[in-house]
């Protein structure tokens, strides 16, 4: 299992599709008794803990306190980078993962979160950690998202590239037609995957962490959705409370339990997913998005949109990708990348 902990809700940065964490949600520290979490977790025996926020490398004595108290399988971290360079070498070398926000180009990531030289520069330093360093971009309106990508596999810095779009929990104002936008954006996935086809077909297999993660179902099929979450991830509030999905907080259909009684309700897929084709390789993409209709039947329909396009593009070159089976299964741990933009 996953546990995705918060240690805190605060944060250094100030991007532009993120309004920070409501103080109504969580305490901005962990108040539980970190004993309790570690009886929590010492039924499983396959733990692997993603530290999250806000920004979790603010409370980096706790992180380490974790993780001298707590073994896993897997440590993986989410951050924006800024304080990446201060982690110690002992601690930098048990992460499995470390996932850095990074939106493509220097000026679409400066538009949005303005420090793309701090955080590029910070993960230059950390050259001798050996596990998976993703640039985890958010792609919204300014994003192309073929010349973003370009651009990160071009840095020669990551193991993978991975996004997710900016949609249904956006903030207001972010889109100025998201119509429009899924049209290019439907247009440059099919000419991004024909590209890293034929960049296999050399031997060089790029870690785009969507593609990598639906061409994996073509040989194992999704049952849930992709993150897993409400399955086999759980996101644990610094209360102790224990959510299916880290990112809404607020609603009471993702509230499983608490640290101390442990987790008592089950997560349900809804309509149209179950029964939609495509589910065998979107897994219905996102619990919050199955759950919640903020931008209606239409918006919903033009988010499915991208993923049919995701999808039909991979299955056009199955047979290539049937030869690299081996070489392109991922992830092959629970890693919270979403697959599924
Ligand atoms: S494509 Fe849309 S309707 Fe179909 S499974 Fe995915 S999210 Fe659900
Ligand atoms: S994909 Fe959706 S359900 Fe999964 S972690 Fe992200 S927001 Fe939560």
């Amino acid at each position: 299992m996953l546990y995705i902990l918060f240690l805190t809700t605060r944060c250094n940065s100030n991007c532009r599709y993120c309004g920070g964490f409501d103080e109504d949600l969580m305490p901005c520290k962990i108040q539980y008794e970190l004993e309790d979490l570690k009886e929590f977790l010492r039924k499983d025996q396959k733990t692997s803990i993603a530290f999250y926020g806000g920004e979790p490398l603010l409370e980096s004595e706790r992180m380490k306190e974790i993780m001298d108290m707590i073994s896993a399988k897997h440590y993986i971290l989410q951050t924006n980078g800024l304080l990446l360079h201060e982690i110690e070498d002992r601690y930098l070398k048990k992460f499995s993962t470390i996932l850095v926000s990074l939106d493509g180009r220097e000026e679409v990531h400066n538009f949005y979160r303005g420090n793309y030289e701090v955080v590029l520069r910070n993960v230059r330093r950390i050259r001798d950690y050996k596990g998976e360093i993703i640039a985890r971009m958010t792609a919204s309106q300014e994003t192309d998202i073929y010349e973003d990508v370009m651009s990160l596999l071009s840095l020669n810095t990551f193991t993978h590239v991975h996004w997710q779009i900016d949609a249904v929990w956006s903030r207001e104002n972010t889109w100025r037609n998201f119509e429009k936008w899924v049209e290019e954006y439907n247009k440059k996935i099919r000419r991004l995957v024909k590209f890293w086809v034929s960049e296999m077909l050399k031997k060089r297999i790029h870690g785009i962490v969507p593609f990598l993660g639906v061409a994996t179902a073509i040989f194992k099929r999704f049952k849930n959705f992709p993150c897993s979450s409400g399955f086999e991830s759980f996101a644990i509030t610094t209360e102790g409370r224990i959510l299916a999905c880290p990112v809404c907080p607020e609603f009471d259909w993702n509230h499983l339990g608490n640290i101390k009684d442990g987790i008592n309700k089950r997560i349900d897929i809804s309509d149209p997913c179950p029964n939609c084709r495509y589910f065998s390789f979107c897994g219905g993409r996102c619990l919050f998005f199955n759950k919640e209709r903020l931008w209606g039947d239409k918006g919903f329909k033009l988010v499915c949109s991208t993923v049919k396009n995701l999808v039909d593009s991979i299955l056009r070159y199955r047979g290539i990708l049937e030869r690299f089976k081996d070489e392109i299964r991922y992830p092959k741990f629970l890693n919270t990348t979403e697959i599924i933009p």
